[in-house]
């Protein structure tokens, strides 16, 4: 595996990988790697020739400074099982690398932004918009690899593909989760022992939630849901939403046929936790 810090290397390295004619799959994560991240470089293991993951903690797309001083990093561990799950390039840049100069583009993604993540996380979207819209530059990807697990970034980088004309197929990847049921994230070794044990019930309050759908009105499932989750006094919910999985407008009635993904985001002591449940009925 080759690793890589610099932008010319990496263009160097991967033109002649494409003059080659092989194709080039992409991962693009912030490290502290996990399971989720690595089925998704095995799926890309699978569908291209060559596959390139990135690392790089993107401090544009933090709106919170102990987030980001606190965003675990291992990169050691985190370039082993790259190697052994056949990652064939690392990008690993420093930030003066990505952001030499001022940050000024202001992508305007509508009502995707405005809603869940993009509400109550202010200037995320557009920060991550601009890492994946340089790093894409800069790997020129075939195919590029993104988890379910933070959906609406999965429809933002969808959207992005759109409005640029970018020549990338975005694959998505199922959410990889814990064997209680919790969604694996990097956050997750933040979570003292006795938040770790009570986290899942964030995700069995999805499966429940979506079990009731479309018998209960979508109201009354975000009510019922907002009291489980409230009954535990360590959790503040931040937002419990059943949406429609196309647009991410909140749905009001349940119709036929419909797809809907139920997503929450809820605090546990000091760690910001997401995940949601796709629904296609
Ligand atoms: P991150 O390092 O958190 O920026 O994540 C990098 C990529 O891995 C993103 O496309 C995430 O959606 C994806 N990812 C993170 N956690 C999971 C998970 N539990 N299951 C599947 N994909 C994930």
């Amino acid at each position: 595996m080759q690793e890589t810090k610099t932008i010319r290397t990496t263009r160097d390295i991967l033109k002649d990988v494409r003059d080659q004619g092989r194709i080039i799959g992409f991962v693009p994560t912030m490290g502290a790697l996990h399971e989720g991240h690595l089925e998704l470089i095995r799926t890309a293991d699978k569908e291209c020739d060559f596959v390139v993951a990135s690392i790089f903690v993107n401090p544009i797309q933090f709106n919170n400074r102990e987030d980001l001083e606190k965003y675990p990093r291992t990169l050691e561990e985190d370039l082993r099982v790259l190697e052994k799950n056949h990652c064939h390039l690392v990008f690993i840049p420093e930030v003066e690398e990505m952001y030499p100069g001022e940050v000024s583009e202001d992508y305007d993604f509508g009502k995707l932004e405005k809603v869940m993540e993009g509400k109550h996380r202010p200037g995320h979207f557009n920060g991550v918009a601009i890492v994946v819209k340089k790093l894409f530059d800069i790997v020129e990807p075939d195919k590029a690899y993104f988890g379910q697990k933070d959906y609406q970034q999965l429809l933002i980088i969808q959207k992005l593909v759109e409005k640029e004309n970018l020549d990338v197929e975005i694959i998505p990847g199922s959410t990889v989760r814990e064997k209680d049921g919790l969604a694996m994230s990097s956050r997750n070794t933040r979570l003292t022992q006795e938040e770790r044990q009570i986290a899942p019930l964030l995700y069995q309050t999805l499966l429940k939630a979506a079990d009731m759908v479309p018998e209960k009105k979508p109201g009354e499932i975000i009510e019922w849901a907002r009291q489980q989750i409230s009954a535990q006094p360590e959790f503040s919910l931040e937002y419990f939403e059943i949406a429609d999985a196309g647009d991410l407008l909140p749905v009001k009635n349940f119709i036929n046929n419909g797809n809907y993904v139920i997503c929450l985001a809820a605090h546990l002591g000091n760690v910001r936790l997401i995940d949601n449940v796709i629904i296609n009925s």
